[in-house]
């Protein structure tokens, strides 16, 4: 590709890049990068710098860089049918076909899948199919919905509402009103350091319980969770969450909204977070590993028990009043159809488990004595390190030392990408499903350099 001098002024000049300090950016004070290629767990930029990818995109390109049996069947799509929409019974070959494969590998009781094209979008389908069932049962005053503080559901009106970062809600008038947050599945982050991973686990349900009973169950309507915590701190559930949790939920007849934006088709090593932590959920949220972000592409998954509410719904009703035109777009279709065979073909998921399981015993190995390492955590192909002023007492950095962020700096500069997550001093990594033993070696080593060139 031809050199265009132009091209980082144009960036400054003219692209609002999201979640970008906007003003350090145009001053040329922030990271500026263009991408030009991938291949496998690598990326190259524009600089000629080759980069091991330990975040995979954004926790989305699942089966790795430059992978012809995708692009191919992207381009195929392309040259037969680029567009056609999904309305009104109208569907292509690769969108039924990626159907009923999502279907086939999701949990019995699901029973069809809403495609949209981001997990933003897929929750604000979830939420809305939720207030249409209840309306549809006659329970007009059910309708708000509990998410967890550090939850991560988008960015959206409503799914930053649900979202549970400081970040995302101020100065945009956010939480809407019928969102309300409840305490994070956070361990290490617990009220009291004397509690047992049991005794959080039966404080998050009572807090849960408490909550409800403030606020009425007959005026809340879903609970949703991400199988793991992802961007608020990739932070796996203490013992026996998702059990005691989905006892609260079922007590007081809430509906399950999982979010596997980020755990599904693999990441945790099992096909669904659900599988993988035993939950039963109402609605699946499916964005990311669905087409490994080849092109863009969600669905919200519903079971039977919602859908034939929902069905009675449109008898009394007429059509549903939802749609995208870009749902089930072919060529996301294609992408996914052909991403999820490639999953299966490479047996990425077991790679998930095994790999991710040595890449974080290795890190563990390498940092997990190191005085300002609070704890190295993670699930499948998911890891995280997070930072402490004091390890006895888990005093935390004060933000102003951007610890986290100089971290990941330090680790760029030795050739690997991980994630300073949005809120505390954690590191997060979530490379593709098909890392190698020789690769998470790599990520370890340059790991190790980064943290002690920052904190000794
Ligand atoms: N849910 C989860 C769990 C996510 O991690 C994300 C994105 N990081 C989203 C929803 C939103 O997805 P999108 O950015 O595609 O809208």
């Amino acid at each position: 590709m031809l050199k265009n001098d132009l091209l980082e002024t144009w960036d400054r000049e003219n692209f609002f890049h999201p979640s970008t300090h906007l003003a350090e950016f145009a001053r040329g004070e922030a990271p500026q990068r263009v991408i030009t290629g991938g291949k496998g767990c690598h990326i190259e930029d524009r600089e000629g710098n080759r980069l091991l990818d330990a975040f995979a995109g954004l926790y989305c390109v699942n089966a790795g860089y430059g992978r012809p049996e995708i692009a191919e069947a992207i381009a195929d799509q392309a040259r037969e049918l680029a567009y056609y929409h999904a309305y009104v019974g109208h569907g292509t070959e690769a969108s039924i076909t990626l159907a009923k494969m999502i279907l086939d590998r999701a949990p019995d009781h699901m029973s069809k899948v809403y495609f949209g094209l981001s997990g933003s979008d897929a929750n604000e389908t979830n939420i809305k199919l939720i207030w249409y069932y209840n309306n549809i049962l006659g329970r007009p005053e059910k309708k708000k919905i509990i998410s967890r503080w550090r939850g991560y559901h988008g960015s959206g009106l409503m799914t930053g509402s649900l979202t549970g970062l400081e970040l995302f809600h101020k100065k945009f008038d956010l939480p809407l009103s019928q969102v309300i947050h409840t305490e994070a599945p956070y361990y290490f982050r617990r009220p009291d350091f004397a509690m047992s991973e049991a005794d959080f686990t039966a404080h998050c349900a009572a807090e849960l319980e408490a909550l409800i009973e403030r606020e009425g169950a007959d005026t809340i309507a879903a609970f949703i969770g991400e199988p793991v915590l992802g961007t608020g701190g990739i932070v796996p559930p203490p013992a026996g969450y998702w059990e005691a949790i989905q006892a609260v939920l079922d007590r007081h007849d809430i509906l399950l909204i999982a979010d596997e934006v980020v755990t599904g088709f693999g990441r945790l090593g099992s096909m669904f977070g659900s599988e993988h932590y035993g939950l039963k959920p109402d609605l699946i949220t499916i964005a990311k590993g669905l087409t490994s972000a080849y092109a863009p592409l969600s669905g919200s998954i519903v079971s039977d028990k919602m859908w034939k509410v929902l069905e009675q719904g449109t008898d009394e009703n007429g059509p549903i009043g939802h749609g995208w035109t870009y749902s089930a777009h072919p060529i996301g279709a294609a992408a996914g159809v052909a991403n999820l065979k490639l999953i299966d073909d490479l047996g990425l998921i077991a790679n998930a488990s095994e790999t991710g399981g040595y890449f974080r015993a290795a890190m563990v190995a390498a940092l997990g004595e190191h005085a300002q390492v609070g704890e190295i955590r993670g699930e499948g192909m998911l890891c995280a390190l997070e930072f402490v002023a004091d390890r006895e007492t888990r005093q935390f950095y004060d933000p102003a030392d951007k610890v986290g962020p100089r971290i990941a700096a330090a680790l760029a500069s030795e050739g690997v990408i991980g994630r300073a997550m949005p809120q505390g001093d954690i590191l997060g990594f979530a490379p593709p499903l098909c890392l190698t033993r020789e690769e998470a070696d790599t990520i370890v080593a340059a790991t190790e350099k980064a943290v002690r060139a920052v904190l000794g």
